[in-house]
């Protein structure tokens, strides 16, 4: 059964953090750290997003 883990996804350019939202631990390794390209309203631009805890 897949664990809803909730996460901040936090820019890696200028730290500001985005997304709250929830990743499934069935679809990454366990310490795999989620990372995904979203646009930031600082960088006004698409940046690479890396997950934060809380
Ligand atoms: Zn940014």
């Amino acid at each position: 059964m897949a664990v809803r883990e909730p996460i901040f996804l936090e820019c890696t350019e200028c730290g500001n953090r985005y997304y709250r939202t929830t990743k499934s631990t069935s679809t990454l390794k366990q310490g795999q750290k989620l990372e995904l390209s979203k646009f930031c309203s600082k960088c006004r631009s698409h940046r690479p997003h890396k997950e934060r805890k809380k």
